[in-house]
């Protein structure tokens, strides 16, 4: 079974905008599959959507196994989203956001995970500083940790070096694939072709709501 499994997927919002047509896609265990496509082709609904930010029209989706209807809590636990907006409470520390969030989810021996993930991203030496002290770099290190702080097996980053310096870019290619070496499932939304062909073995196009090219990166390419 796939990682993400996605069937006839549609989003209509509210004011009558269709962001989805009935997209069907599979996200391969394992893989680091890159979402493509430029503004506005519906790549952060489809994330919403299985993330359980936003309500889907029709359509079904199975992350890890879990149906997102039948299964919500189960399927969303499998997810680590690194949202697109860094957002923190300016007065809270690092150890504060994770420790609150292995709470939520349940963590068990919360105290101890936090210490161990801050190490993991490299924040040990910030773990009691206020949030708004920290470096650009440092935010998006902590969103990362945010995200994988329950151990799902399947990370999501939302244009994840959208407003980047070139530095910082490198920085988190680098530890997104990284992460991947560990066995994390891996999916990325970009409109870069560059960053999707530097990381990704496969890559979906998606375009007005609709997936337009599915394949290897290699194959893609060849045929591009
Ligand atoms: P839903 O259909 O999931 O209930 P809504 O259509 O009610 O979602 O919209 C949710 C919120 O997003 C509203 O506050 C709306 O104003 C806002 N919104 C509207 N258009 C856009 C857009 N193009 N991009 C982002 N947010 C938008
Ligand atoms: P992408 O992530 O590929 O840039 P989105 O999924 O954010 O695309 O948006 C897909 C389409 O849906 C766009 O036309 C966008 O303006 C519209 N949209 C996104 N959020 C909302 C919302 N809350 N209400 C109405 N329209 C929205």
């Amino acid at each position: 079974e796939p990682a993400i499994s996605i069937r006839g997927l549609e989003k209509v919002y509210g004011n009558g905008k269709v962001a989805l047509h009935g997209i069907d896609l599979d996200i391969p265990r394992g893989s680091m599959f890159g979402l493509l496509g430029p503004n506005g082709a519906g790549k952060s609904t489809t994330i919403n959507i299985l993330a359980g930010l936003v309500n889907k029209t029709a359509g079904s989706a199975r992350v890890w196994g879990f149906d997102i209807d039948a299964n919500p809590r189960n399927a969303k636990a499998s997810i680590g989203i690194v949202p697109q907006e860094i957002v923190f409470d300016a007065f809270f520390t690092p150890f504060e956001v994770l420790e609150l969030q292995a709470g939520l989810y349940g963590v068990p021996k919360a105290q101890r995970r936090t210490m161990d993930i801050l190490r993991a991203v490299r924040l040990e030496d910030k773990a009691n500083a206020y949030a708004r002290t920290l470096s650009g770099g440092m935010k998006r290190r902590l969103l990362v940790a945010k995200a994988l702080v329950h151990n799902p097996p399947i990370l999501v980053l939302d244009e994840p070096t959208a407003g980047v310096d070139i530095e910082l870019r490198q920085q988190l290619w680098a530890y997104v694939r990284e992460l991947h070496s560990y066995g994390t499932t891996v999916v990325l939304t970009t409109h870069y072709l560059e960053e999707a062909e530097a990381l990704c073995d496969r890559i979906a196009i998606i375009n007005h709501g609709r997936v337009v090219a599915n394949d290897e990166t290699r194959t893609l390419l060849a045929t591009a």
